[in-house]
């Protein structure tokens, strides 16, 4: 079976206009980006026209593409400090190949609505205090949520063990009481790892590496990959034809994760802005 991430995603949005609603004024998030990366640029268009569906106030805040660690850190905290603004998010790639956590500390974990702060991660690890995890990790928890996945003691290999989406993932999964594998580049046997995983989630960045060899028969499969084909369309880390013979249910590419990924960044606009409203 395959995962209806898009319906998924306009369910969240119906509930999302309706908590936008509720608060009086619209919400607004800051997206800063440095780069003229077209894939970008394509992702922050996408984000605006979502945000504006839902009633929250998208800007968009132009950086030199040159810009240096000091000026994106000082950008994302002014626009932290801007009234009204509920959420700030950076995207990559960074100019200079700066990382997303050099500059990440600069945005204040209760406006840090894409875990870019390594504190966030750090309060998520420790599970202390409140903090956003990276959407795209929450995206993955949303949707076992939604197929009714029962993690408590079940078997989880996530493949990937990258900030934004592996680690926080691992972390989550593993305060929802799951048994957590952690793959990466160095592991040895791979897919007899993820064979013994009753939910597998790939977040490599490497065309239909998962293949049906890869899963235990009845798994739940999260395929995080997004992996730019040269006919300019879109592929996951998992060849979900292949694996959708073995698997329960499995997420396409597109279609799958990243939808929700949106809707799980407006959802920590929109609790950012709640939480702003009572304190
Ligand atoms: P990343 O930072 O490049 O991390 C990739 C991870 O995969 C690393 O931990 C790496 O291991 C591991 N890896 C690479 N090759 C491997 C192999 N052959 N076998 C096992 N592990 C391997 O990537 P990312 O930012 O986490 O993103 C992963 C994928 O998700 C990409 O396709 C990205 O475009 C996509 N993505 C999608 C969304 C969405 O909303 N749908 C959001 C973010 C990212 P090492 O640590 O050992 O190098």
């Amino acid at each position: 079976m395959l995962i209806d991430g898009r319906k998924l995603a306009a369910e969240l949005g119906s509930e999302l206009a309706r908590r936008v609603a509720a608060l009086g004024s619209p919400p607004a998030l800051a997206i800063v980006v440095a780069t003229t990366d077209e894939s970008t640029a394509w992702y922050v268009r996408s984000l605006l026209r979502s945000a504006e569906k839902l009633g929250i106030a998208a800007r968009r805040v132009d950086l030199p593409t040159d810009a240096d660690a000091e000026t994106i850190r000082a950008a994302l905290a002014a626009q932290a400090a801007t009234p009204g603004t509920s959420g700030v998010i950076c995207q990559t790639p960074l100019p200079g190949g700066l990382k997303l956590e050099d500059v990440g500390l600069a945005i204040p974990p209760a406006v840090d609505v894409d875990g870019a702060n390594p504190v966030s991660l750090g309060l998520l690890a420790a599970g202390v205090g409140h903090a956003f995890p990276p959407a795209t990790a929450a995206a993955v928890l949303r949707i076992l949520d939604h197929e009714g996945v029962d993690l408590v003691g079940k078997r989880v290999v996530v493949i990937g063990r990258s900030t934004v989406v592996g680690k926080p993932a691992a972390l989550m999964l593993l305060a929802r009481h799951a048994t957590v594998t952690v793959c990466h580049s160095r592991t040895r046997d791979l897919a007899a790892v993820a064979r013994e995983a009753d939910v597998l989630v790939a977040a490599v960045g490497r065309p239909e590496l998962v293949t049906a060899d890869f899963v235990k028969p009845g798994a739940v499969v999260v395929d995080v990959g997004t992996n730019a084909t040269a006919d300019g369309g879109l592929v996951g880390d998992v060849d979900t034809a292949g694996v959708a013979q073995v698997a329960a249910a499995v997420t396409p590419v597109p279609g799958g994760v990243g939808p929700v990924t949106t809707m799980m960044l407006m959802s920590h606009v929109v609790t950012a802005a709640e939480h702003g409203q009572k304190s």
